[in-house]
């Protein structure tokens, strides 16, 4: 007889990834013949520079094609602690026993959250937040706190919000800068004020930075301004920063008992990291002058797209959108969209059924009355999104 599938309770509650349906909706739409302008998921359109993608050519021939550390290869463990070092101001200096390599920075969050969090735990999550953070938060059996935003400071949350979110059973915060969904950025006085705070109450913090380096202004790393490192989780990786999103591979810096316990749990789910990756990586990390100027060159064409954006949005004053400073996306606001009482999901799917634009619901982000577009797409197609979004936000209210 054939097993009818309950849900465990482990994953009972847990949804599937909001940016990735959208991602799969304009693929399939694409397949069917529709010219999909697709402004959803955030994922770098350029091709993986040359040297990296030598780099791994050259690896797979020299036959490091077998398992490797659990944790990662020694010397791109070395050579994060490096970059880490030489980028920022980490006090005390990183070490590589504190870097472990996982499956993209994504596998690096989930592990943190299964090995920091709990049942009965609360982590709290200032919105508007990546659509991932919640559920795995929740596979982790803790439960995530949502702190909305401030609509007069870019949507960001501050100490004073956070501490009153929490409760006895907070263990502690994700916090990510530059912020996916908004493009906002901590400045530096308001996370000091988040991470002196996380310190005082021994909250665990996890700090999202994958998009630290695409930023047009200062974007502080957590490293620069944490006062101890003990409570310190740091995440980043190579997919927005040098367009490797595919190769999956992403890094946390994390005190070394910490790294010790999420190598153990890695060692019973993936093992190691896609080895030729790993030395696609170490080469992005290690060689500078290429790396730094293939960073240049995509920062360059970021920036232009993000001006056209806002060119354009200039002209429509009664679209309320969050000022981007980093990342590579534009949150809207569409509230009151064809009377919706969900505006932002309303105006997603109408917007990719009558005029073929794919953006992301703000509801993915706990904002339901805003859509996320990224802008990490050629500047024609930008340009072109850009013009059907404002035209159908301004004339179908
Ligand atoms: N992080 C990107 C996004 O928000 C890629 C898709 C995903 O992993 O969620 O669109």
């Amino acid at each position: 007889m054939p097993l009818s599938f309950k849900k465990s309770a482990n994953i009972a509650r847990m949804r599937p990834s909001a940016t990735l349906a959208v991602a799969a909706r304009a693929r399939t739409l694409r397949e069917q013949g529709r010219q999909i302008i697709d402004l959803g998921a955030g994922e770098p359109d350029f091709d993986t520079p040359a040297f990296i993608r030598q780099a791994a050519a050259l690896a797979i021939e020299a036959g490091h094609t077998r398992y490797t550390p659990a944790a990662g290869i020694p010397e791109l463990r070395q050579a994060i602690a490096l970059d880490a070092n030489r980028r920022w101001k980490p006090r005390p200096l990183v070490t590589p026993e504190e870097v472990i390599v996982s499956t993209g920075s994504k596998q690096c969050l989930f592990n943190a959250c299964m090995c920091c969090f709990g049942p009965g735990d609360e982590v709290l999550v200032p919105g508007p937040a990546w659509t991932s953070y919640t559920e795995m938060i929740g596979l982790a059996r803790a439960t995530a706190v949502h702190v909305p935003g401030d609509p007069a400071n870019s949507l960001k949350t501050n100490a004073k919000q956070l501490a009153a979110a929490a409760t006895e059973r907070t263990r502690g915060l994700i916090i990510n800068s530059p912020i996916n969904p908004t493009g906002a950025v901590y400045a530096a006085t308001e996370l000091s004020a988040i991470l002196d705070l996380a310190a005082a109450r021994g909250w665990w913090v996890i700090a999202d930075e994958i998009y630290i380096r695409i930023a047009w202004g200062a974007a502080p790393s957590a490293f620069d301004l944490a006062r101890s490192r003990e409570n310190l989780i740091v995440v980043n990786g190579v997919a927005k920063a040098w367009a490797m999103t595919g190769w999956r591979i992403g890094w946390a810096i994390a005190p070394a008992q910490v790294t010790l316990a999420r190598t153990a749990l890695q060692s019973h789910s993936t093992s190691n990291a896609c080895s030729v990756s790993q030395y696609a990586a170490l080469a992005a990390l290690s060689m500078h002058s290429e790396a730094d100027k293939a960073l240049a060159e995509m920062l360059a064409a970021f920036r232009e797209r993000r001006d056209l954006v806002l060119d354009v949005l200039r002209g429509y004053p009664e679209i309320a959108h969050v000022h981007p400073e980093g990342a590579f996306y534009v949150f809207l606001n569409v509230a009151g969209f064809r009377g919706a009482a969900n505006a932002g999901t309303a105006f997603a799917e109408a917007i990719l059924e009558e005029r073929d634009v794919a953006v992301v619901p703000g509801s993915a982000f706990g904002a339901p009355d805003w859509i996320r577009m990224s802008y990490a797409n050629s500047l024609p197609v930008v340009a072109e999104g850009i013009a059907r979004i404002a035209s159908f936000a301004a004339h179908s209210g």
